[in-house]
């Protein structure tokens, strides 16, 4: 099947008849064909979103308004949840029960928590900070927003990035991932049937070190909302400042979950299993750091490759399926690099690692999930994004010892910690330095709160109020109250006279 892009409310092949292949990472095979962008294609939706910000026609309609049509595309998802589940399945390899039960219901709760809060948003209390006059202010959306998403939640993390920026009245224009553009393509279709105005949301598709690039060099982008590595992140830092844009990164992750003495390890191993495996071990918020106290990680490891052996790796749309394939052939090897030097690195490998051979599906990229117990901190494995079902168990002695380790590392998105005593737990809340801690739990993150990084986790904020905020300036409005020629403070320059 071949895709097209859609700009301008047009849905154009690339200016000059190129495209790039979309493979099944399940079976390695191509499913579809997409348009690789020019820079011609890429000045082209700006121009056409900086047009349509202009036009006022969505960034100069009510909040109200502008909700109203994204909640009919959140209620169009809906209509077409099994196939776009499928389809999301088809390309990024995670597994149906995960894309029918959790990826794509949950992207529709994220739509209409989204669109009703930018009903309530408001600029602070009126009030007459200096006596003489009245301040107010205003929130006003930026202009035109470059979205560039990653592949391992394709269609959810365009809605993260795209639809706050688009309740506050932007354009934006949508540059997926590589591997994973469909869904983004089929969102596309929604939203034009939806009613949302030509030029006010546009997809290019193609290589992200042109199409992301030309996207972030453009004089018509006001702003680059990018969720993705930690590298190409700072890569637009750098390509963003010729024009000063606002950039607002979501980056890698490298979750520790800490596992004190008396932790319930029946339920800490369960939630062990999903916090390292969910989305195929490709997920920013993944534990991959188990601390274990030293006087219970006998247990707790045996107990987690107990249940680890029950997990099934295999074809993502079969529905008995728990773990699907990575996303591409150097995703797996890459993974398999990590193993090798974690092993090398003091650690030992205790379970799995190995490719699985699914009946059919040979050429798809399987790696069954991989658990290491190392005391090395210093460890890649330990200290690097790795992206992939590893699962590395470290012990540790004092509660000092183990919140200095779980943040010896540069990111700061997600972390969990396991025990039953609250002064424990408080205490590691205020030292953990991560934008998320969970307690006796990993991954949940309801709509209404924010998911944000510390350090080199990035500096954006998704869902909740604060995502609606980053699209916006701010600006303050002053009326004068005197009605007075010469106000007070004018003896500054008058002086005397
Ligand atoms: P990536 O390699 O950084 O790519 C992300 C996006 O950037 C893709 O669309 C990619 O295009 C594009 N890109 C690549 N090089 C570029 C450049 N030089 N200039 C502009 N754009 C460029 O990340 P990924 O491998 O897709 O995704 C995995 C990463 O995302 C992990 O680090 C994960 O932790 C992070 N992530 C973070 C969050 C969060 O909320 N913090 C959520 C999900 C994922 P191509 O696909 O064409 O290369």
């Amino acid at each position: 099947m071949t895709y097209q892009m859609f700009v301008n409310g047009e849905w154009r092949d690339s200016s000059n008849g190129e495209s790039i292949p979309v493979l099944n990472p399940a079976t390695g095979l191509s499913i579809a064909e997409v348009p690789s962008a020019t820079n011609e294609d890429v000045a082209l939706a700006a121009e056409s979103a900086w047009d349509s910000f202009n036009g006022g026609a969505w960034s100069r309609i009510s909040p109200g308004e502008r909700s109203t049509v994204l909640l009919k595309v959140a209620s169009m998802i809906e209509d077409r949840m099994v196939e776009l589940a499928n389809l999301e399945t088809k390309i990024s390899g995670k597994s149906i029960k995960q894309t029918t039960g959790y990826d794509l219901p949950y992207t529709v709760d994220n739509i209409r928590f989204l669109a009703g809060a930018a009903r309530i948003l408001e600029g602070k209390a009126m009030g007459e900070y200096v006596g003489e006059g009245t301040s107010a202010i205003r929130r006003e959306p930026i202009g035109v927003v470059g979205v560039i998403t990653p592949w391992n939640y394709p269609l959810m993390m365009v809605i993260w990035r795209a639809f706050p920026a688009l309740a506050m009245g932007n354009s934006v224009v949508v540059k997926p991932a590589s591997y994973t553009p469909l869904t983004t393509l089929e969102l596309a279709k929604l939203i034009e049937k939806a009613g949302v105005p030509k030029g006010v949301f546009n997809v290019i598709t193609g290589p992200g070190g042109r199409v992301g690039e030309a996207l972030a060099r453009n004089k018509n982008v006001d702003m680059i909302a990018f969720t993705g590595s930690t590298e190409v992140g700072k890569r637009l830092h750098e390509l963003g400042s010729s024009t000063l844009k606002k950039i607002s990164v979501e980056l890698g992750g490298k979750a520790p979950f800490i596992v004190f003495e008396d932790a319930d390890l029946d339920a800490a191993t369960e939630s062990a299993i999903v916090g390292g495996l969910v989305n195929n071990g490709e997920d920013c918020a993944n534990s991959t750091r188990y601390y274990v106290h030293k006087s219970v990680k006998d247990k707790f490891t045996s107990l987690l490759i107990r249940k680890l052996k029950k997990v099934k790796v295999g074809d993502p749309m079969d529905p008995k399926t728990d773990v699907g394939p990575l996303i591409s052939s150097s995703q797996r090897d890459r993974v398999e690099g990590y193993i090798k030097k974690g092993i090398d690195q003091g650690g030992k490998l205790l379970e799995g690692g190995k490719r699985p051979t699914i009946n059919g599906m040979e050429k798809g990229f399987y790696l069954n999930p991989a658990v290491i117990y190392t005391e090395n901190q210093q460890s890649d494995i330990v200290q690097e994004e790795i992206f992939g079902p590893v699962f590395s168990v470290l012990p540790f002695t004092t509660y000092d010892e183990v919140i200095s380790k779980s943040n010896d590392v540069i990111y700061g998105l997600g972390s969990s910690v396991w025990t039953k005593n609250v002064t424990i737990a408080m205490n590691a809340v205020k030292d953990l330095r991560f934008g998320t801690v969970w307690v006796n739990e990993h991954v949940t993150v309801p709509s209404e709160m924010p998911w944000a990084g510390y350090k080199q986790s990035g500096h954006g904020a998704s869902l909740s109020a604060y995502s609606l905020e980053e699209f916006t300036y701010i600006k303050h409005v002053y009326f004068d109250l005197t009605g007075k020629v010469r106000k007070s403070w004018y003896y500054q320059i008058y002086g005397g006279n």
